[in-house]
């Protein structure tokens, strides 16, 4: 059996507490590999080496950092179909999709590579006689990064690009379920040329986390995963002096107006709702159909739900893979009796669905009038479980998504660019789709939520990323009168 170890000033290290977790192909459900989990003394080491190559990196110029970054971006280009094979060996996720996210991973690495149009100060000439005022920003020193199963290689990749191109050094402390994608793009930063220490990764579980947050030496942390763990890493953390940003959970809705293209409705909510499982925090997990569109909406994504293949992501024909683990298909199988239980009706129940393996596999759900009080709309269910709400009037559907606890995306479908229009100043969330299911900002803008969906003040990647990582300093200097200078620059003088 494989031992996943750490990767430290550019080598792999092996793990020496003799506690590892397992690692599984939820395809098949069978072990793959085991994941060696950090002490505190091996956190300390990793701090160290990363600590001492702070030194160097922030002093190396902007066209070396940049030059760097443009090798890293052609290596994790030409490895993407490795990089996605992995994923999809340990996540489970398709192929095509596993494809999809490091593409989308690339985004961030080709915004780093401009670095230094982002790193530029702001300059007042003659502030006062004499005097100029200018800002710079400089790097914080060792940041980490703690990051959740669903996008193994694409949520480092919002954090390591923008950290390292702003002069810090960075601890990866990847998922415990799917590392091996996470490792095989520290790799490939070694091999672009950044300096060992740069780039470190420490597997490991809350023991990591924890030793990260509590460490003086470690200046900022950037966290996605659930809403629990990022209000803890948040508040650690801060109280620890650090500045951080912690992206939590979500439950995203999409409302459909009666006048919406029907079609590009139902093709939406299906993909957006059980594209990956439903495994992404920007998965579609509400959808809000206003007035009469109800019936035949639900009825076209239904039909469509009936042609999904469901299977092995390194088959070509599956459409959605497995669920992470074997509990978590069990926790979502047990929601969808919840809603049941309360009353919602099963249109799709997909744990009718049978699969002639031992992989993690569950069929896809429609729960039809579901209502707010139910755990099935409550809850972050996080898999292949689509609600209904019926809702009577824009303003009602409007109001439902201002009242839930989360508010990373929200969507709207209709075809009056004044509603649109009015949805967009409405919604009560961070990112906004029109006409868009899964409204996940491009890489030179930034992604985060509100509410319970971020914890902090900052959203990641993109200009926001940059700031981030830097401290701004701002200087404001006196230089004397030129013609008391003590150099001849052409001023008359009274000799
Ligand atoms: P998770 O919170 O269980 O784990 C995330 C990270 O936290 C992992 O690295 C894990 O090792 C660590 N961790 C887990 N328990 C911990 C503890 N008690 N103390 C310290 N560290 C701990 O999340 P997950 O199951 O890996 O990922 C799914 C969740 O992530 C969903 O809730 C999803 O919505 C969320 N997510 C959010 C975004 C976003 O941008 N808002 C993006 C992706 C995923």
């Amino acid at each position: 059996m494989e031992t996943i170890n750490h990767l430290v000033d550019g080598v792999t290290v092996e793990g020496t507490s003799g506690i590892t977790k397992p690692v599984f192909n939820p395809a098949t459900g069978a072990q793959t590999a085991e994941l060696a989990m950090a002490t505190v003394d091996e956190v300390d080491a990793v701090i160290a080496s990363s600590q001492a190559a702070f030194e160097e990196w922030s002093e190396v110029s902007l066209a070396r950092r940049t030059k760097l970054m443009f090798s890293y971006r052609n290596l994790v280009e030409k490895h993407a179909e490795d990089i996605a094979k992995l994923i999809t060996a340990e996540h489970g996720k398709v192929l095509s999709d596993a494809m999809g996210e490091v593409a989308r991973g690339l985004e961030n690495i080709e915004f780093a590579c401009g670095i230094a149009d982002n790193l530029k100060g702001a300059y007042n000439e003659s502030a006062s006689t004499g005097v100029d005022v200018y800002s710079v920003r400089q790097p914080l020193g060792v940041v980490a990064g703690i990051t959740p199963f669903n996008f193994p290689a694409m949520v480092p990749l919002w954090m390591i690009p923008n950290a390292l191109a702003c002069g810090n050094t960075f601890i990866l402390k990847p998922s415990e379920r799917d590392p091996s994608g996470p490792m095989l793009i520290a790799e490939l930063a070694q091999e672009a040329g950044f300096p060992p220490g740069v780039l470190n990764v420490v597997n490991g579980d809350k023991v990591a986390v924890d030793r990260l947050l509590e460490h003086p030496d470690v200046r900022a942390v950037s966290f996605v995963g659930s809403s629990p763990i990022a209000q803890y890493v948040y508040e650690t953390g801060s109280r620890n002096g650090k500045r951080v940003q912690a992206l939590g959970g979500a439950k995203n809705h999409m409302i459909v107006l009666p006048d919406a293209d029907l079609d590009l409705a139902a093709d939406a909510a299906v993909s957006a709702a059980y594209g990956s499982a439903g495994e992404r925090c920007m998965a579609i997990s509400v959808v809000v159909a206003v007035g009469e569109i109800a019936d035949p909406l639900v009825d076209a994504i239904k039909v469509r739900m009936e042609k999904l293949t469901i299977g092995d992501g390194t088959d070509p024909a599956s459409e959605m893979g497995p669920i992470i683990t074997g509990e978590a298909r069990d926790r979502i199988a047990d929601y969808v009796q919840q809603g049941v239980d309360a009353g919602a009706s099963a249109v799709v129940d997909g744990r009718e669905a049978s699969f002639d393996n031992d992989g993690f596999f569950i069929g896809v759900t429609l729960l039809d009038n579901v209502t707010p009080d139910m755990t099935v709309y409550q809850d972050e269910i996080f898999g292949p479980v689509l609600s209904v709400v019926r809702s009577d009037s824009y303003q009602e559907a409007v109001d439902l998504i201002a009242s839930n606890r989360w508010g990373n995306g929200a969507a709207i479908f209709t075809r009056d660019g004044g509603a649109a229009r009015q949805f967009q100043r409405d919604a009560d969330a961070g990112m906004v789709g029109i006409n868009v299911p899964i409204p996940v900002p491009v890489g030179y803008h930034s992604f985060g939520g509100w509410k319970d969906s971020l914890f902090g003040d900052t959203t990641m990647y993109g200009p926001e990323g940059v700031k981030f990582y830097t401290k701004a300093k701002v200087i404001t200097s006196r230089w004397p009168d030129p013609s008391t200078s003590t150099v001849n620059l052409g001023f008359p003088t009274n000799d």
